[in-house]
């Protein structure tokens, strides 16, 4: 399928991006990997008449630790992350989430800015930067601003951006010793969207209690939802199975599901609690052997 014409714009700065983007407001969709928005214009579902390429503005693609945080570009690929040391031994969160988004050939292209600002709750990395407290970074007209990762999911396809805005950065606070995260996912064949999935991230204080805890589910709801509630009977607690069982308990009652082809309702909601009990035994069994 071919989708409706459109003007191809390649700006070279994020000065130059935001401009074009305020001038031409609605009519104009940013493109980065591509492998979502350019089926949904192969689909007509979505028919932009400008589409805005960022992908030759220098510096949008590194993955580093400075200033207390990991520091992500919106334009690092699936691949990256996925290929990256210090994702792999450092942030096993992000590690697990890379390794299941779509197949290979799409993770070449696909990026993680692109992944989120599409807000898709059926993409896996919202949730898990929810668990991992992550905040945004938006370049536009107005300048530079960091977002809580809480509020930037407003809506099933929908965020905080700004119309002439730029997701540029996701940074993730640096773990401290004996912290740890799991994203566990089920679906249906390799590739596929989650049916459901859970992102857990920990971490245990000096006498084993659990001093920090996040957790983020996937495809149960509108947007991805972070289980405050799940979280809140964990924090400041040893993560025994008695605790671990009734915080997934209270994760499963936080997700919203819908009947589909995935399954129904009831199905979801307890895939989701055997989900976090699970993720919660990987994340504490990788979180006592961090430094
Ligand atoms: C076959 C297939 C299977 C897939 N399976 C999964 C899966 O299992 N899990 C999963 O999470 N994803 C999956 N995806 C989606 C894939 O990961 C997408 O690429 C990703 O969600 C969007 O990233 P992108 O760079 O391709 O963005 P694009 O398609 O280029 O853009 C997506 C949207 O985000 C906006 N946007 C892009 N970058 C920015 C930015 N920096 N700032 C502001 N707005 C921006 C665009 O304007 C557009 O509206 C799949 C895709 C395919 C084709």
């Amino acid at each position: 399928m071919i989708p409706a014409a459109f003007e191809y714009h390649a700006p070279t700065s994020i000065i130059e991006a935001s401009a074009l983007l305020a001038r031409l407001g609605e009519d104009a969709k940013i493109l980065s990997g591509g492998q979502s928005l350019i089926p949904l214009m192969k689909l007509r579902l979505a028919n932009p008449h400008h589409l805005v390429d960022i992908n030759g503005i220098p510096g949008l693609s590194f993955i580093r630790e400075a200033e207390g945080f990991l520091r992500i570009g919106a334009l690092t690929r699936e691949s990256d992350l996925e290929e990256s040391e210090l994702i792999r031994t450092r942030y096993p969160l992000i590690h697990d989430t890379s390794q299941v988004i779509a197949d290979p050939v799409v993770r070449n292209l696909a990026t993680i800015g692109g992944n989120l600002a599409h807000a898709d709750p059926a993409n896996d990395h919202p949730a898990a930067m929810l668990a991992a407290g992550a905040e945004i970074v938006a370049a536009g007209r107005g300048g530079e601003r960091r977002l809580p990762i809480e509020s930037f999911f407003t809506g099933p396809f929908a965020t905080a951006l700004k119309a002439d805005e730029i997701l540029t950065e996701i940074r993730v606070p640096v773990p401290t010793a004996r912290s740890a995260g799991a994203y566990l996912k089920v679906e249906r064949k390799v590739g596929d969207f989650a049916t459901a999935a859970v992102a857990v991230q920990i971490t245990l204080a000096a006498n084993d209690l659990c001093s920090r805890i996040g957790i983020g589910l996937t495809n149960v709801g509108l947007t991805p939802i972070k289980a405050g509630k799940a979280e809140g009977a964990l924090r400041g607690q040893r993560l025994d199975d008695k605790a671990i069982k009734e915080a997934a308990r209270l994760a499963a009652d936080a997700a919203q599901p819908a009947a589909d082809l995935r399954g129904p309702v009831e199905y979801k909601k307890d895939l989701v609690r055997v989900l976090t009990v699970r993720a919660l035994h990987r994340a504490l069994e990788r979180a006592a052997r961090a430094r």
